[in-house]
């Protein structure tokens, strides 16, 4: 996969893709990651890449003709028109508040492209033309206001470089995650023999030592029954999910197991809070 990254802050991204899985996925080239600096397309002096806002308000506006001549210069994105597609390869996001949330789902279906540029907006944003004609799609990576797309670019970088195949040196792990969903994630001989989230939450993890300053690991991970390890993990991510995202539980596979699951976790925690302190 090819990112190209469009930013008035080139330097921001050194540290962000240099550790961890994108740091070993940039160096086995299962991504190539392009940072250019929009101060490179100006033409004046001062290397404008803002101006004034067209019918007055606050702050500045990052301006059109450094992204247009930035985005040309990358020379090999296809049309827009072919971006839109259903038969897409390539993508053209623009990071912004009022962008399409980023979930799982997303970084997957954007994992399986070729080709991804990303433009970092900043100030009070950026000429709207380059999301009318030039951008196929607006990202956000979650309902707050961040000061500038880098942040977001690394986000949606680190997202979708883990789901390529053969960055997590495991397919397992990818599959067995929070949020998962079956078809998010290319199916993998026998990953879900452990435990497959199923859109939900992951289970929580341990490891060594079983035993630290009196807390203890649960005695199930260590009786060595795989399949009481695995209802046990189970439900544990069910919990987690109805107690942090109980959003979550409407669009997840439940058995009918499940939902009696669900059933005694709710009348337990109510029991709970009605008994007295
Ligand atoms: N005036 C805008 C915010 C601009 S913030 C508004 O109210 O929506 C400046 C830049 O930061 C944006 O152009 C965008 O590139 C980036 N940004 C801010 N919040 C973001 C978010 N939640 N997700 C992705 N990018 C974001």
């Amino acid at each position: 996969m090819k990112i190209d990254i469009l930013t008035i802050f080139p330097d921001f991204f050194r540290g962000p893709l240099d550790y961890g899985i994108v740091r070993r996925a940039r160096e086995t080239g299962l991504v190539e990651i392009g940072i250019h600096d929009l101060r490179a397309f100006t033409k004046d002096r001062h290397r404008t890449v803002d101006d004034r806002p067209f019918g007055g308000g606050e702050g500045m506006v990052l301006k059109p003709e450094p992204i247009f001549e930035c985005w040309e210069s990358l020379g090999d994105v296809a049309s827009r028109e072919a971006r839109l597609s259903a038969s897409a390869t390539q993508s053209v996001i623009l990071l912004s508040a009022q962008g399409r949330r980023l979930d799982q789902a997303l970084a997957a279906r954007l994992s399986a492209l070729d080709r991804i540029v990303l433009i970092c907006g900043r100030y009070e944003g950026v000429d709207e033309r380059i999301s009318e004609h030039l951008a196929d799609r607006e990202v956000s990576i979650g309902d707050y206001v961040l000061s500038g797309g880098e942040m977001a670019a690394a986000v949606v970088i680190e997202a979708i470089t883990r789901l390529l195949p053969g960055a997590l040196g495991n397919e397992a792990s990818a599959r067995q995650e929070s949020f998962t969903a079956q078809g998010d994630v290319k199916k993998v001989e026998g990953a879900d023999s452990t435990c497959g989230s199923g859109g939900l939450l992951d289970y929580p993890h341990y490891t060594r030592p079983a035993e630290f300053g009196g807390m203890n690991v649960p005695e199930v991970l260590l009786s060595g029954n795989h399949e009481e390890i695995r209802r046990w993990r189970h439900q544990r991510a069910l919990e987690k999910t109805l107690c942090n995202r109980p959003d979550l539980l409407e669009g997840a596979q439940l058995s009918d197991e499940d939902n009696k699951l669900i059933a005694a976790i709710r009348k337990r925690s109510a029991a709970q809070s009605e008994s007295p302190v």
